[in-house]
């Protein structure tokens, strides 16, 4: 494969980046070799420097339903940057995209833009705290909050692929104060509560877990974690940073019809730019500062230029058809796959719900992160490799999941199949050897 100039520029890249990334999965460690550096996307598609074409099921992490550089967000961007980059004042994009999510997310009745899924988290977190007057906090291994301190313990996403649950430099005092319990586990879940209910603030969870893989949550799960945390006086935050404006127009909570107290968003609501929310009950969010008395601020929150691509990217959302086509394409792409794995007696669990896919090497059902361990991660890292050299850009890690848009055509979706119907031949062999 030629991939010399990318090749060139990760050693340079590793002088000046700690493992010549700026985010660890990147790195492309759990499935070796060198990370493709992308010029790129269009579409479906991304380009790497080598001029190879490459039909890319990453989408930036989630965020690019619309495919890459889509002529309508592009616009707006465009239009935006050049009245002006940024004011650290009020604009009235921020209304506009905020009337499109609440109208979309009806329990985000006032929210906060921020910068990153992280900051999101890490800021419900806080005010889930204060609004409680409680400091223990639960949350499910192997779900990913981004990397605030509280957060990065038993946690998914990078954090899961590179062996390191849990962070040096993570406080062991701060720690202590984060509960893990194994997703999908309600028994477990009462029983944390039996031994610390009135100590709990909130549980902060993916409501369809996608940073181990493709988790998805049983029947009652979802409702159980509310009714446990009511019970107790505790808080329910849904990160739907991932799920947000992708599994429904209105996220998960939509699509199992159930409302959290406080929703974390991210990157799908900037069309790639740089964005975050997080919002909820209103008489919680009003302890927020200017109104309360948490602090929580950010320069670039409400960024204009993100703000104007978040509005035209969930405008199109909105437009009738949009999701209906996204589970046609996932259930063709499941399908095929499915009949690949069936017809070679390949023991693995494909996991989807709408545009998302998760696919795990193991022969037993995927429930919590006990299971997806127990996955072949060597035999997904051949397979990546294998669908690479066919020009088929999956997640570089056996713990993420696969992303389709609204730019994939269906004809991709077969040459997807044609490939991993190649590359499943090869990862046998490798397996066997
Ligand atoms: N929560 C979830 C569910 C995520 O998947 C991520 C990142 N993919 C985050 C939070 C953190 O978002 P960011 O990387 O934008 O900080």
């Amino acid at each position: 494969m030629n991939d010399a100039r990318s090749r060139r520029l990760f050693a340079t890249a590793q002088d000046l980046f700690p493992g010549g990334v700026n985010s660890p999965v990147r790195a492309f460690k759990s499935v070796g070799g060198t990370p493709r550096f992308l010029v790129r996307g269009e579409g479906a598609r991304v380009y790497d420097v080598d001029g190879r074409e490459y039909i890319d099921y990453v989408g930036s992490w989630g965020p690019l339903i619309l495919g890459h550089a889509d002529v309508e967000v592009t616009s707006a961007i465009q239009r935006a940057a050049a009245s002006g980059s940024s004011f650290g004042a009020p604009n009235p994009a921020e209304i506009e995209l905020g009337r499109a999510i609440r109208s979309a997310m009806p329990s985000m009745q006032l929210m906060r833009f921020v910068s990153s899924g992280t900051e999101a988290c890490m800021s419900a977190l806080r005010l889930a705290r204060a609004f409680t007057g409680r400091e223990l906090i639960v949350k499910f291994d192997g779900c990913y909050h981004g990397h605030a301190d509280a957060v990065l313990v038993n946690a998914g996403s990078g954090a899961l692929t590179l062996g390191v649950p849990s962070s040096a430099g993570v406080p062991a005092s701060l720690a202590a104060l984060t509960v893990v319990v194994p997703y999908n586990d309600i028994a477990a879940l009462e029983r944390v509560f039996k031994d610390h209910h009135d100590t709990i603030a909130c549980i902060t969870i993916e409501p369809i877990a996608a940073n181990m893989g493709l988790v998805l949550p049983q029947p009652g799960f979802l409702p159980a974690v509310v009714d446990i945390a009511h019970r107790h006086g505790a808080l329910v935050i849904f990160d739907e940073v991932i799920t947000g404006f992708r599994v429904a127009h209105g996220g998960a909570q939509s699509l199992y019809g159930i409302t959290p107290d406080l929703t974390c968003l991210g990157k799908i609501i900037g069309a790639g730019l740089p964005v975050g929310a997080f919002g909820g009950r209103a008489d919680i969010m009003r302890r927020l500062a200017p109104l309360g008395d948490v602090y929580q601020a950010g320069t670039l929150s409400g960024n204009p230029i993100a703000m104007a691509a978040g509005v035209s990217q969930l405008r199109r959302l909105a437009q009738p058809g949009a999701y209906e086509r996204l589970e046609s394409l996932g259930a063709a792409l499941e399908a095929g796959l499915r009949a690949l794995l069936h017809a070679r007696e390949i023991p693995a669990q494909l996991n989807r719900v709408g545009s998302i896919f998760g696919l795990f090497f193991n022969g037993q059902p995927v429930l919590d992160l006990a299971c997806v361990m127990r996955s072949d991660a060597k035999r997904y890292a051949a397979f990546f490799h294998a669908m690479l050299e066919r020009g088929v850009y999956l997640a570089p890690s056996a713990f993420e999941v696969g992303f389709i848009s609204l730019a994939h055509s269906p004809a991709d979706i077969d040459d997807t199949i044609a490939a991993a119907g190649q590359s499943l031949g090869v990862t046998a062999v490798a397996a066997r050897s």
